[in-house]
């Protein structure tokens, strides 16, 4: 995984994400709260989409993670 995370608090580290399809593809692109469809569809193919998730809603990760806002993640987090 080679995003750019802005501000991971002291002690937390980006876990590796086997097979992340965004690894080598332009950050800038996952960096906003409305995604294109180029990247919502990467991450719908990506075979980390559930780790991503699953992190991204623990951290509260800003920008697209998982094919999803930070919006769309907290309403799944409260969900479940
Ligand atoms: S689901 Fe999307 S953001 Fe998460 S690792 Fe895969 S491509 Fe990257």
């Amino acid at each position: 995984m080679t995003r750019y995370i802005p501000a991971l608090p002291d002690g937390v580290v980006m876990p590796v994400l086997p097979g992340a399809l965004c690894a080598g593809r332009d950050p800038e692109l996952w960096q906003t709260d409305e995604p294109s469809d180029y990247v919502r569809g990467v991450c719908a193919a990506c075979p980390a989409l559930v780790a991503c998730r699953q992190w991204s809603i623990e951290h509260d990760e800003i920008g697209v993670w998982a094919g999803m806002t930070r919006y769309e993640r907290a309403r799944a987090g409260r969900a479940s």
